[in-house]
């Protein structure tokens, strides 16, 4: 009869509309042989930004970081630290004790970086900077001490030593004025000068991968690789120094920042970009820039999921065809809640609560979809991270000529941390391409901060061994 129809066409509908869903997420599933073509672009890259011909035009910049070793055990003292470029703005004081007893013991606070600052001026950043670490410094009785400092900065900076960076360029949410092309330290310098209340001894800058990378080494000297996927993403790893041509000597290695988040900047990523990682870029802070990073990390994995959305609800395949104000608003997936989503601990009900919670009235049917969405965002991320990093470890092993590769990656990011399966997706991707490779992934706790203090610590002795 009738009823019997419109059951059918409602069946037919709904096998159409699943067809349709499909075919939209199926660019984002990355067969092996996809991911073996990025890794080896990203090993293309890796060499053009090590060599002197092709360093200008590279887009991977492989930026040396004059961090030529990893902790020995011997780095002692009291620093101070600052952490600015992820989640969250951090002032800290590490104290280092070396010898049997070694440990290091840290104390920090959060302070909020409010947008208008971010988007300011320079001078309105470092004064607000040089304003917490007050406030840090009266919270600890400490203002009369002049501490040695070590700057974790997370954005790329050409460096000529270490206590000296060229900002080349914001990234992730930042944008203030009159920053780029400075060195951030003399910044930092002279942001505590017009303050006039206190003095400060700046002895290094270095990039968020490389705190990581020093923290875990502290623990596991077969700790030669620091990554991030946070906010933004990005490796660093212990280079030969005969290939950092862009350096003098040859001997030993040094720590390069390859600041891979630029990857793809040059076209090379287009035939695996979609529509959505297009929408993403465009209405980015920095368009055309850090493409690999807005495929791979949390301040755009989320709006990657929202611009899908978005379509399919034009579509009429979710939220009745009705795009809400949520929907619109920038940035309302922060990784919590694709972590939430994700995790499969949580009932369709839940998900569902999650979204209203958002202001997102979803039926049963719409939870499925937004999940199996954030499953294949998140899923690409994960398996192009792994592509990046197997192209890294495999370097290693190639440069030290060697069958077979025993190496540490010491790893930071709220992505990494919350989410349910990146790490396990981003791990198995990088046995499956880098099979001489045994890679073991250490998480980092408080990893910047004291990686900073850490090298701020050897700073500190090299420094005293010239002047004596
Ligand atoms: C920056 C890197 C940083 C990474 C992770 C990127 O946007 O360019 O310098 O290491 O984010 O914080
Ligand atoms: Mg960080």
């Amino acid at each position: 009869g009738r009823g019997a129809a419109m059951v059918t066409a409602v069946a037919h509908r709904l096998a159409a509309q699943r067809q349709c869903i499909d075919a939209t997420l199926a660019p984002f599933l990355l067969p092996l042989g996809i991911l073996r073509e990025v890794m080896d672009k990203m090993r293309a890259e890796l060499e053009y930004g090590l060599k002197r011909e092709t360093q200008a035009n590279a887009t991977v910049k492989m930026l040396p970081t004059y961090v030529c070793g990893t902790p020995d055990g011997t780095e002692k003292g009291k620093f101070l630290a600052l952490d600015l470029g992820g989640t969250n703005f951090r002032v800290l004081l590490v104290k280092i004790k070396s010898g049997r007893r070694r440990s290091v013991q840290m104390y920090n606070k959060i302070f909020a970086i409010p947008l208008e600052i971010m988007q300011g001026t320079g001078e309105e950043l470092f004064d607000h900077i040089v304003t917490c670490i007050s406030d840090f410094l009266d919270y600890m009785g400490i203002k009369g001490a002049r501490l040695p400092l070590g700057f974790t900065f997370s954005f790329p900076c050409k460096q000529t030593s270490l206590d000296a960076g060229i900002l080349l360029n914001w990234t992730k949410g930042f944008k203030a004025t009159d920053c780029e092309g400075e060195d951030v330290v003399y910044l930092l310098r002279e942001g505590i000068k017009r303050r006039e209340e206190f003095d400060l001894d700046v002895v290094a800058v270095v990039n968020d991968t490389v705190g990581t990378m020093m923290t875990c080494a502290y623990e596991d000297p077969n700790c030669e690789i620091g990554l991030i996927v946070g906010t933004g993403s990005n490796a660093c790893y212990m280079e030969e120094m005969r290939n950092i041509e862009m350096v003098d000597g040859e001997q030993g290695r040094m720590c390069v920042n390859t600041e891979w988040g630029a990857f793809g900047d040059n076209g090379c990523l287009d035939d695996i970009r979609t529509i959505y990682d297009k929408a993403v870029d465009d209405f980015s802070l920095n368009a055309g820039k850090q493409r690999y990073e807005k495929m791979i990390s949390g301040m755009y994995l989320g709006e990657i999921v929202r611009n899908i959305l978005i379509d399919f609800t034009k579509r009429g395949f979710l939220f009745r065809g009705q795009i809400s104000e949520t929907l619109k608003t920038r940035h309302i997936f922060e990784t919590k809640f694709l972590s939430q989503i994700e995790s499969d601990r949580l009932a369709l009900l839940q998900v569902r609560t999650i979204l209203q919670q958002l202001g997102l009235n979803s039926t049963c049917d719409d939870s499925i979809i937004v999940k199996t969405v954030c499953g294949a965002v998140s899923r690409r991320a994960a398996q192009l991270c792994g592509a990046g990093m197997a192209a890294i470890v495999d370097k290693i092993r190639e440069n030290r000529g060697l069958e077979h590769l025993e190496i540490t990656v010491g790893v930071d990011g709220t992505l990494y941390k919350l989410h349910p399966h990146f790490s396990r997706i981003m791990h198995q991707t990088v046995k499956d391409l880098a099979p001489n490779c045994d890679v073991t992934f250490l998480l980092s706790e408080d990893g910047s901060g004291k990686g900073a203090a850490l090298i701020t610590a050897v700073g500190c002795r090299l420094r005293e061994a010239e002047q004596n």
